[in-house]
């Protein structure tokens, strides 16, 4: 089997409710969507997050190293692909576009042995996953006690048992909403924190001791996120669990976190950090230093299949009778096309969400919508 073709796929739509987090605001979505054709007839999907129409000038730049190629040697063509590219592209978007690649890959390699990409990973640890609601972002006009407090009882009523709320704006105002929300959805819902690391260091460690006590799972992105020294020093002066690495990339990336101690639980982006075939290393490296790892999910339902097949072989850790699992990220942000993208959307039942268990990542492209979502079109 042979690679013929690489394309990237441009898509975007505008959304009706604009909405902020701590340092950007959104007034449409994007996605870059790798397709990767054979001459075998099987063709293989992924997903890179980021700008779309930058990551699919790296997926084109990709193609020439690629066509001609054996799409099975994926650890091959990932490292053929780095090497080219490392000395500017060790971080950024050489290496989300190189995770759409992977991913993409990896579709085909289920699709050529007829199973699942977590079947060739070592096999499904588990057949569905607890999913947590990403959402609460700010909107144009209204209150966030209001509209925040309600968006976030609505998650609670869909049967989600953890839901992440942004913060980043104001030390003062968010301890606050923290609060509210926490009185709203009660005591038996996770509640995680997501500053986009929208502080510095002094109000993060203040905003982590002023809502000390509101039983909080994680404190995500509270500073920058190539300040490794700010990330320890919030760890160490305030009580909540940090969490981030949705800006970092590949093992070489994860490797200083780890070992400088400055992260309590790892959030690689599939889409990002180096697609399958590298989060399962970072994976295996956060396991190795007892570091928990929760993936950050953003993107369509393209790259909500491939976190799910990641998902699927996670280890908990430590094993024991009433083991700890991990989490999915559902973000419920609007978004245009996270489930027209595919034929068969990916959706929570009760705050849970199954495993495709289809060949590859397990989905089928619909090509009617990224034609309708195309950015040319
Ligand atoms: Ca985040």
């Amino acid at each position: 089997m042979k690679i013929t073709e690489v394309k990237a796929h441009v898509l975007e739509a505008a959304i009706k409710e604009p909405f902020s987090w701590s340092f950007n605001s959104a007034s449409k979505r994007g996605s870059c969507i790798v397709e990767i054709v054979t001459d075998s007839g099987l063709e293989g999907w992924g997903e890179c997050f980021g700008p779309p129409e930058l990551n699919a000038a790296v997926v084109r730049a990709f193609a020439g190293y690629l066509v001609g190629q054996d799409p099975l040697k994926t650890e091959g063509l990932w490292q053929l692909l780095y090497e080219k590219f490392r000395d500017q592209g060790q971080k950024g978007l050489v290496v989300t576009a190189l995770s759409g690649v992977d991913i993409a890959l990896w579709d085909i390699k289920g699709k050529h042995f007829n199973a699942p990409v977590c079947q060739l990973m070592g096999g499904p640890l588990r057949a569905d996953v607890e999913a947590y609601a990403t959402g609460t972002y700010r909107l144009n006009h209204g209150d966030p006690h209001d509209y925040v407090v309600k968006e976030a009882e609505g998650y609670r009523r869909e049967g989600f048992k953890g839901i992440k709320l942004k913060i980043g704006f104001d030390v003062h105002a968010d301890a606050s909403l923290i609060r509210a929300v926490r009185k709203a959805i009660g005591p038996d819902c996770k509640l995680m924190l997501d500053a986009n690391h929208g502080f510095d260091t002094l109000e993060a460690i203040q905003l982590g001791h002023m809502v000390a006590d509101q039983d909080i799972t994680w404190f995500e992105e509270p500073v920058i996120p190539e300040d490794l020294n700010a990330y320890c020093e919030v760890r160490a002066k305030q009580p909540i669990p940090v969490a981030g690495g949705e800006c970092e990339f590949t093992r070489y990336g994860f490797r200083p976190i780890l070992t400088m101690g400055a992260i309590d639980i790892l959030q690689p982006d599939t889409c990002a950090a180096g697609g399958l075939s590298e989060c399962k290393k970072i994976a295996d490296m956060a396991m190795a230093f007892g570091v928990r790892y929760i993936p950050h999910v953003w993107g369509t339902a393209i790259g909500l299949a491939a976190s799910l097949q990641l998902l699927a072989v996670l280890p908990p850790m430590p094993l024991r009778l009433t083991p700890r699992e991990p989490l999915l990220e559902f973000d419920r942000s609007e978004h245009p096309f996270r489930q027209a993208v595919v034929t068969q959307p990916i959706e929570h039942q009760n705050g849970r969400v199954r495993i495709p268990t289809g060949p590859g990542l397990g989905i089928e492209v619909d090509r009617d919508a990224l034609k309708r979502f195309s950015k040319a079109a």
